[in-house]
Formats: C-alpha cells, structure tokens, sequence
C-alpha cells in the first residue's frame, strides 16, 4: 500500500530545544553582526539551514558505535571496521581517512596537478577549485548547457558537456592529470548526474588515457536521484547503484560530513598503488599516520556505521521529499528557484525575485537577511556578495553569474513541522519581497569576504 504521507523514518530518541526569538531581538542580532549571518550565535537561531555539512543527527547506533571506538594509534580495529565498509562500497584498492573533503583534496592537488595543468569537471566545490587554483593550474567547469538554465527543470542538470569534455581531452590532453565529476553538483545547485553520463566519462578517459575520479560527497542523494530518474536504474538497489557509480572512477575525494552522517570525516581514494603512496607520505605530515589520518577511532566507527545507513531508501526519500516539498511551497508563493529542487537544497533564484535590487547591492543577501529576520530562519547567499569580484576605488562589483539564496537541510535533523513553518516564513518573504532593499558593504577581508564582511542597508 502507498501512502501519501512520506513519514520520517525515525523516531527521536535525544532532543536540543530550539530558540524562538522575538523580531526585535532578531533585529538587534543581525543589527551586532553588520548584517552578516555567518555572525549569528547558534542559539539565535530557530531553524539553521545555513548548511548541510557536518550538521546532521547521528543514529543511536552511530552512539554506539563512538563507544565502540578503538584508539590505538596504528591498526586499530575502528580503522579494520571503517575499512571494510568503505572498500566494499567503493571497490577502490587504497583507501586513505582525512578529517574532511579539502584535507584530501589538498592531498589530491599537491600530487597529481602541476602550475599550468586543466582539471575538467561537471562543476568544481569552491574548495575544490582553490586547492587546484593554489597550484596554479585551471579548474575549468564544463556543465551541460540544461544546467545552465536555472528555472527549467530536466532530470540531469549535474552532467558534464560530453562533447566540451571531448574536445579538451583531445586539445590540451598532456595538460589533463584527471577528470573530476562532482556527484551531486553541489556548485550547481545539488543537481544529480546520470549514471549515463558517467559512463561516457568513463569511456571518454579511457580513449584519452586519463584518469577518473569523483568528488562523491552525496554519492547517496546521487543514486537516490538516478533510482528516481534513470529508467534502467528504477528497479535496481540503492546500494548497488552507488557501488556501480564507485566502479566507474579510478578513485574518489569524499566529505563525510554530508553523506557520510558524520560531524567530521573525509576519504581520499585510489586504485593506482603509485598515487596512493606518495598520498599517505603527505598525510603522514599533514593528517595523521594512515590507519586514522584525521580522525579519532570513535569519528571512525560513526562514519563506518553512517555509511552503511545513508543508503536506505526510504531516509533518502523523505530527504529528497522535504526538499521538494518546500520548492514547491515556494513556487506556490511566486518564489523562482533553482528547478528541480536540489538533493541537499533548496535555492532562491534571488535576481528572478527581487529585480528591483541590483547585483552590486546584493539582492541574495537581503533576502537571507529578511529569511532571519522574518522567522530566524538562517540561510546564505552564494551570489555576488559570496562570488563577486570587489570593484576598486567606489567602482561597484563585478556581479556574479547567479544571484541565489540557499536553503540547505541537515540531515535527520528537522522534521516536517519545522518545513512548514519555514514554508511559512517564506510566504511572509513573499508578501513583503518589494519593500526589501539592497545593502551595501562596509567593511571586506580580500578573500571569502562573504563570511566576516560588513554590511548595512541602504
Ligand atoms: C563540502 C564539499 C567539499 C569540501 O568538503 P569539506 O569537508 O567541507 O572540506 C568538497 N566538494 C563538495 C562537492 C562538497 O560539497
């Protein structure tokens, strides 16, 4: 029997209260902060949707799993454990444990990429991108042209240009160290790639003789996505689909903190023998010695169970549910997002929604603003406040190409209530969206200025 209530397949078994604030007190928060909501104290916040990353609940038996963990330096049985379950998911050879995503693309770049080099990908991570940048080599961003289009919604949006991809495989090939497929496409607006294009990049590199790895920190919400999507694939275990994706590459740079359920945690994977040394030389300085890398023997027992459970379908579905659930609320008010709406997220196309703010006054970031001070919902902006280039001597910015809010949902963490109430909140968002108004910044650091800028409204 099929209901059409999509319950949240767990009970809760341990509590944290929420704050509920006044819209005085939100007021003099934000007021503090510059306008800046990365300034906010947790306990200002009622629903945190600022990120997915290292922000959802851990299972009871994750909690038992900490109380399993085995700290020995070398060999410890939580390193056997975690292991096991990472070398029956992947099928990679050598697998090597790093404290989260950049530490193993840190590794990644230092050994593979030289000044001057092209990484081609579907969509490169920011932290993705500065480590290859660091280098002095390009990350370039070959998206294919439906996931250019924000507001239309095919399947795929997270696919690479096979034929750009093919293109510089055959131009620049002895610039190429890899290609790197982003899984789900965060960048993009956590939009899933088909297991069919996978598997032309996989054909493509084999023909061009290169390398393949995957940035897989969603690798589940990706498979839930082709499950959903991709007809072959409709009948075919969650599991075994993120296993075939996994076999597809040559390795991976994984993020626990998404689809690992962990707090903390990264992989770093290959099947070449030759990388894999010259990875677990450098992590040895940087990380750890290679049976912990970054992590205590707890973090590692936590992420062995996490990832076992991360691929039930039915927790998958209700993710991917709340997430639609809200776009949909959100379309229903007038509100343009990004469509379909993402596995992780869900962004406001915020230029679409308040045309009256131009870029250089930062229309996502009044939008995030009015999102906290309307309910204490907290959200970011990745627009030109997050991606703009600062214009010099009074000159205003350079805008980025998308001016967007997101709305990101930690996992196992809030439930459908708190949908609705931020649904809610964005109906307000609504009703009020012509009285918003730009901003303009006081205050910058050079870089990632979005997180200590200052602001004020104009
Ligand atoms: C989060 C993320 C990273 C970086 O991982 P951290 O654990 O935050 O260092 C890399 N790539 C993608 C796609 C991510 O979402």
């Amino acid at each position: 029997m099929k209901f059409k209530t999509i319950i949240e397949p767990f009970k809760i078994k341990s509590v944290e209260s929420l704050p509920i604030t006044t819209p005085e007190e939100r007021e003099g928060y934000l007021k503090r902060e510059h306008w800046n909501v990365f300034g906010l104290k947790s306990q200002e916040v009622t629903v945190d949707l600022l990120t997915d990353s290292g922000t959802g609940s851990m299972s009871s038996e994750q909690w038992a799993a900490i109380m399993r963990g085995d700290e020995s330096y070398a060999g410890s049985h939580s390193w056997q454990r975690f292991h096991d379950v990472v070398s029956d998911l992947t099928g990679y050879k050598h697998i090597i444990p790093t404290h989260q995503g950049r530490a193993s693309e840190k590794i990644l770049a230092t050994i593979t990429v030289k000044e001057g080099d092209i990484i081609p990908s579907n969509s490169h991570f920011d932290t993705t991108r500065a480590n290859f940048e660091f280098v002095k080599a390009e990350a370039l961003d070959l998206l294919c042209k439906e996931g250019l289009d924000l507001l239309s919604p095919s399947p795929f949006k997270g696919n690479i240009d096979l034929d750009k991809l093919e293109k510089i495989l055959k131009e620049k090939n002895e610039k190429i160290p890899f290609v790197l497929m982003t899984i789900t496409n965060n960048t993009g607006g956590g939009q899933p790639v088909s297991m069919e294009n996978l598997k032309k990049v996989k054909e493509l590199c084999g023909k061009y003789n290169k390398m393949f790895l995957l940035d897989a920190c969603r690798f589940a919400e990706n498979a839930w996505f082709v499950s959903q999507r991709e007809d072959e694939y409709k009948d075919v275990e969650i599991r075994d689909i993120t296993k075939e994706a996994f076999r597809l590459a040559d390795g991976c740079t994984i993020s626990l903190k998404k689809d690992g359920f962990g707090n903390i945690g990264g992989i770093l994977a290959f099947n070449d023998d030759d990388l894999a040394e010259q990875a677990r030389n450098l992590l040895i300085l940087t990380e750890g010695f290679p049976t912990y890398g970054g992590l205590a023997g707890r973090d590692l027992d936590a992420l062995a169970q996490g990832l076992k459970e991360i691929t039930d379908k039915n927790y998958l579905e209700y993710r991917a549910r709340s997430i639609s659930y809200l776009g949909e609320k959100a379309l229903s008010f007038g509100i343009p997002i990004v469509q379909p709406a993402g596995g992780h997220a869900l962004y406001i196309d915020a230029k679409t929604f308040v045309p009256h703010i131009p870029s250089h006054e930062y229309p996502g970031h009044s939008v995030a603003c009015e999102i906290y001070l309307i309910g204490g919902v907290r959200t970011v902006e990745l627009g030109t406040l997050a991606f703009g280039v600062a214009g010099e001597n009074g000159k205003p910015d350079e805008p980025s190409t998308h001016e967007l809010v997101r709305l990101a949902a930690p996992r196992r963490t809030y439930t459908q209530s708190h949908f609705d109430y931020v649904a809610e909140v964005l109906e307000k968002l609504a009703e009020n969206k012509e009285k918003l108004k730009g901003y303009e910044i006081i205050e910058q650091p050079k870089q990632l200025r979005h997180f200590t800028a200052k602001l004020r409204p104009l």
